[in-house]
């Protein structure tokens, strides 16, 4: 009886014993799959444009071991760009998306590795020193000390259909990218804003004739930009006027506009049509987390790339409204580096 009971005892030991193995090895499978799931990062670099691959560079340099994360368009906007003739060091020009698959070779050469994913929640850390919570693809997660933003911005277009499939076949959303194409020839600008008014003097010193279409009847434009629009002999101005149809095979030919008021509408035979209604940056993931403009582009302090979150630095388009050139963005992304690093060199 004794030795019965014993015996159960010892069974009852031998099982409890098996199940606290069990759970130890899935609590240990568990922990080894949430370790393989996140992941710590020096520099994080979001966005795969001229300014994150120039900041890859500079990081992977610097010994920063950067991880560049590139988003739904690797590449950037200048993967939509035919050729690229102005940015230095290219006498013959360079095609947009080769441009860019240079920019990264050369960024993995000095050991960036660059990831195809796409970043959907931030958590920063106000906190000099703490890592920011980053998560990737809504499955992954990784802890980064310092994060460069490169996520750029991206121009607004009309969204007619017949716009959308001429985009690179005449129609553009960059004047100064794309304008000497149509050297000697008539274009159209759509936009009554700055950007329209500087693209519109811009392109009439390259073009024959500049049609501007605005849609209200009056422009946006500060005051400075009209009257610099306004004493352009070769821009003529069509106020309450919008595009219905861009008329082309595979390159533009014409517009059709309409006029709002009388619902006239006129055919314009053209061979470029700029787009120049505005950007929006891509800034959404940080909304509320990180000091931005009314237009949602980041704030820089200074000359700087830093924002008000420590280590968190901002570097082409997504913080630049103004210049927004593959070389501009390329620098800010080379002082974003450097700003990262010596932020780390402090703590
Ligand atoms: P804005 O938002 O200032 O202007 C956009 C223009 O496009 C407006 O005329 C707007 O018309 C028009 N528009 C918008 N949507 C449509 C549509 N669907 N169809 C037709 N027209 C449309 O954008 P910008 O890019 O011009 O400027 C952005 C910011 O950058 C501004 O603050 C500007 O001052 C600044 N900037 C400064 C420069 C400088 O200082 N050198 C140079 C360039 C920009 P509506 O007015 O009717 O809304």
């Amino acid at each position: 009886m004794i030795l019965t009971k014993s015996l159960n005892k010892l069974i009852n030991r031998f099982k409890i014993n098996d199940e606290i193995s069990l759970i130890k090895t899935i609590f240990f499978r568990f922990a080894l799959y949430i370790y393989l799931l996140m992941e710590n990062v020096k520099c994080l670099i979001i966005g795969s444009g001229p300014a994150g691959y120039t900041a890859a560079i500079y990081a992977a340099r610097a010994d920063l071991n950067p991880v560049v994360y590139t988003g739904m368009e690797p590449g950037g906007q200048l993967t939509t760009t035919t050729d690229v003739d102005n940015f230095p060091g290219y006498p013959n020009g360079i095609e947009g998306p080769i441009m860019m698959q240079e920019l990264q070779k050369q960024a993995e050469r000095f050991g960036t590795d660059v990831r195809i994913g796409h970043v959907t929640r931030v958590e920063l850390n106000s906190e000099k020193g703490k890592m920011h919570t980053v998560t990737i693809d809504e499955n992954k997660t990784l802890y980064a000390k310092t994060i460069i933003i490169s996520t750029g911005a991206s121009a607004k277009y009309l969204g007619l259909p017949s716009e959308q499939r001429l985009i690179g076949g005449g129609v553009s959303a960059c004047a100064v990218c794309d304008g000497f194409f149509y050297k000697n020839q008539e274009v159209a600008i759509v936009g009554g804003g700055d950007t329209a008014a500087e693209e519109a003097t811009y392109l009439a010193n390259i073009c024959s004739k500049v049609t501007m279409i605005i849609r209200r009847n009056e422009m946006r434009a500060s005051k400075a930009m009209q009257h610099r629009v306004n004493k352009t002999n070769n821009i003529e101005i069509l106020y309450e006027s919008e595009i219905c149809k861009v008329l082309g095979d595979n390159v533009v030919e014409a517009i059709e506009v309409v006029n709002n008021k009388t619902e006239v509408k006129t055919k314009i035979p053209i061979s470029g049509l700029f787009i120049a209604i505005g950007h929006q940056p891509n800034t959404e993931i940080f909304r509320g987390q990180i000091e931005m403009d009314d237009l949602g582009y980041i704030i820089t302090k200074g000359k700087s790339t830093k924002t008000n979150i420590p280590g968190v630095f901002a570097s082409g388009d997504v913080q630049d409204k103004e210049y927004r050139q593959a070389v501009t963005a390329a620098g800010t992304g080379c002082m974003a580096a450097l700003d990262a690093e010596r932020y780390i060199g402090t703590l």
